[in-house]
């Protein structure tokens, strides 16, 4: 048995004939094609020397051609590693260098880019495009499938061999590679689907990139275990999406996807009338956001927190009320507690402190980094995330921000998310980032960086209407007025580019 693919039904037979994708140039697959591709798939990787535990490390497009090799690295025992596409070959030097992959596939027109960076690690390049004859470029790799797969059989693996290992978005430093399990993914797949209730007949909208947790393990897996179907699109674009939405019954995004569709006249009622759930995740959902999307279509977007190394720990519930600006309670499974982030101690609902995870989900370390996995996985099994978040009194988690963004101000703890709320508030204001930035007196002196829609808006304004609301250390020093906020692909705000753009302000 193969643990993830038996888990993921790949080899089901019972289900053949149901749709799984539909793409926006009109083909069509069905699970039976699923079955088919992801099995030709692992043959020819296999066929290519790939060894079982060996890394296939992959930067493409996303295309349903790059999902049938996830599936196919699965089934033929490898260990799958995909690579955000925005990175450039020095970039993936680093990531081919760490992980050592035996097989490296990029897209076709990244060949040459790509070569240097493969013969220098000594592993095998190939290029993945698409399985239609009608335009574009097959790739090399396609050329090495085999017509059928009938007879081949899935590698077997356990539950706590390595399935996949997956960079960390490297918002707060470099990437880690978090090595997940069998049934790290696997179990999280089967509590995700029980907790929002996805069945076969659900139609999920699927914008996400592919290379990150969110796309390729939430929405893909969660799917494949619940046998229904991906309206799966290339790329996110707030038209293209209304135009599809009415044929879904359920869309996964990050927070920049609920913004910019709340931005488009078209989203409406009738726009989202066979949506049963809208979930959000990777980056802080605003408040406001929610409260207008909730106006303009009359649905609560779930709000869920997790992470490269965790997949999903805790979600608002899908029955019950949907907080704003919480995510929520653990999952099945799953304890989340709030620690003093000195002692490790748990702390009672209402105290910000550390979160902590520990479950199935929680991954098996960094890859090559043992003392990083020693600082950051206790022997308890906990997890220390990094994220700051407080408990309130009916149960509901609050991610309050990153550690690493916490700012000490003249030996004062200030909460970013504290002071960005009260400026989002303000009349004019589209959305902030407060930062903490080296300062002779205070050890470090708060910022702000705003965007705003209304450009008469001043400093002086703005920060004449925090006075009376926040203590005097917690108040921007400065306040910078940009047209938008740095965001990487998941929609994560920069902070550290801002950090190192506007370090010198108060010195
Ligand atoms: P790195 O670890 O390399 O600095 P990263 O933490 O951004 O990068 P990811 O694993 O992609 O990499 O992101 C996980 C983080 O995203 C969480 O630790 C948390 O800070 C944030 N996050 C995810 N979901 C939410 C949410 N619903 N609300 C607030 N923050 C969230
Ligand atoms: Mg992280």
């Amino acid at each position: 048995t193969n643990h993830l693919a038996d888990t993921l039904g790949l080899s089901r037979t019972d289900r053949a004939t149901h749709p799984f994708a539909e793409l926006r140039d009109g083909r069509h697959f069905s699970y039976g094609d699923v079955t088919a591709l992801s099995a030709r798939m692992a043959a020819a990787v296999t066929g290519l020397g790939v060894k079982p535990g060996d890394r296939v490390a992959v930067q493409v497009d996303k295309s349903i051609e790059a999902l049938m090799l996830y599936l196919g690295v699965i089934r033929a025992g490898a260990v799958f590693l995909p690579l955000n596409t925005g990175y450039t070959a020095q970039e993936i030097d680093y990531f081919v260098g760490n992980a050592e992959p035996s097989l490296l596939v990029c897209a076709p027109g990244r060949r040459e880019a790509l070569e240097p960076v493969a013969s220098a690690a000594g592993c095998r390049l190939e290029t993945l495009g698409v399985w239609q004859d009608d335009g574009g470029e097959h790739g090399s790799l396609l050329g090495h499938v085999p017509d059928s797969a009938e007879g081949f059989a899935d590698v077997p693996r356990g539950p706590e061999d390595l399935a996949a290992i997956l960079y960390t978005s490297g918002t707060t430093g470099r990437s880690k590679g978090a090595m997940l399990s069998h049934d790290n993914l696997a179990s999280n797949a089967l509590v995700l689907r029980d907790f929002w209730q996805f069945t076969a007949d659900d139609v999920l909208l699927h914008a996400l990139p592919i290379f990150h947790t969110h796309g390729l393990f939430v929405a893909t897996n969660t799917t494949l275990v619940a046998g229904g179907a991906l309206l799966f699109r290339e790329k996110f674009d707030a038209g293209a999406v209304l135009e599809d939405l009415p044929r879904a019954t359920a869309m996964m995004g990050v927070p920049t996807f609920y913004t910019r569709l709340l931005a488009e006249p078209g989203l409406s009622r009738e726009a989202v009338k066979n949506i049963r759930v809208f979930i959000s995740g990777s980056a802080p959902l605003l408040a406001e956001t929610h409260r207008d999307w909730q106006a303009r279509t009359g649905h609560a977007i779930l709000e869920r927190y997790g992470m490269t190394e965790t997949s999903m720990n805790s979600s608002n519930p899908y029955d019950g009320e949907r907080r704003a600006g919480t995510v929520g309670f653990p999952l099945p499974g799953t304890e989340v507690v709030v620690t003093d982030p000195e002692t490790g101690v748990p702390l009672p609902a209402g105290e910000i402190g550390m979160v902590e995870v520990r479950g199935p989900n929680v991954f098996k370390g960094y890859w090559r980094m043992p003392e990083k996995t020693a600082e950051e996985l206790r022997e308890t099994g906990f997890f220390i995330t990094g994220d700051l978040g407080r408990y309130d009194a009916d149960g509901y988690l609050s991610i309050v921000g990153r550690s690493k963004d916490l700012i000490i101000s003249g030996g004062y703890n200030v909460y970013p998310k504290e002071i960005e709320t009260a400026i989002d508030a303000i009349e004019g204001v589209v959305e902030s980032a407060v930062i903490g930035l080296p300062h002779p007196d205070f050890g470090e002196g708060v910022a702000a960086v705003v965007v705003r829609s209304d450009p008469g808006l001043s400093a002086e304004t703005l920060l004449g209407a925090l006075e009376g609301q926040l203590a005097r250390f917690k108040q921007p020093k400065r306040v910078f007025f940009e047209d938008e906020l740095p965001r990487n692909t998941m929609g994560k705000v920069e902070k550290k580019a801002l950090r190192e753009r506007f370090a010198g302000t108060f010195q």
